[in-house]
């Protein structure tokens, strides 16, 4: 699809004008453009802001509740996800799932989950910075408008992709950020859980156990949840 067709693409589906979504991905989507998740999906659905666009079978937005206190933003899409159009499904989701349970979070209510890029980069390679920034904007707004109190960042790829930081995901994981105002903590992705399955102290499933129990905490403490306990 070239940058003509998708405009009028745009163009037919309503008169309005923040439908004209530019696919140059050097002209910004202001803050403010969407004033819904469900606005905002058939733009990322028909995007082509970047080459991602051109092989996806669906663009994977997000799932969970969109009025969640706390996100959990990934990498970018998996052969599962590009199939069902939801994010972390699959080995990776299932783990998260059951992570999340455990301190008695649950993906439906209480967690929003998407992604730093929406399309499904070939092969499953890391997003090009290039990709990153011409995605970003539907990001900044899927957060403006779920507004979490803790974002999640899972892999030195979210991790870089919002805050800038390009340290290795060992080395900040289970630190407090601040990023615009909001907290942050960096934690391992799932799929390396996977790869890693000891739970032997100082083990990576061992030290996801310990941050998870630190974001339980920290989401009891911001909001005042304290009869939802294990
Ligand atoms: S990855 Fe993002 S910017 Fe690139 S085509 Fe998909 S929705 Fe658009």
């Amino acid at each position: 699809m070239n940058s003509d067709t998708q405009l009028s693409l745009f163009n037919e589906s309503n008169c309005n004008q923040k439908d004209l979504i530019p696919t140059d991905a050097k002209i910004p989507i202001p803050s403010g453009t969407y004033t819904s998740l469900t606005e905002l999906t058939p733009h990322c659905q028909n995007c082509h802001r970047c080459e991602l666009g051109e092989n996806r079978t669906h663009a994977v937005v997000g799932r969970g509740n969109p009025q969640a206190k706390i996100m959990i933003i990934g990498e970018g899409p998996g052969q599962n996800e590009d199939e069902t159009g939801l994010p972390f499904v699959g080995k990776s989701g299932q783990l998260l799932d059951k992570i999340l349970a455990s301190v008695n979070l649950s993906t439906e209510h209480d967690i929003y989950i998407c992604n730093i890029v929406k399309c499904r980069p070939p092969e499953n390679r890391v997003p090009t910075p290039e990709e990153m920034a011409a995605c970003k904007p539907y990001l900044l707004e899927q957060i403006r408008l779920v507004d979490p109190k803790i974002i999640l960042l899972t892999g030195a790829t979210a991790v870089k992709g919002i805050t800038g930081n390009k340290q290795g995901i060992t080395k900040i994981r289970g630190q407090w950020l601040d990023w615009e105002g909001r907290l942050c903590m960096p934690i391992f992705h799932p799929s390396y859980l996977l790869r890693n399955p000891s739970r032997e102290k100082g083990s990576p499933k061992w030290l996801m156990w310990q941050d998870i129990q630190a974001v339980k905490a920290k989401y009891d403490e911001v909001t005042g949840d304290w009869g939802r306990k294990f």
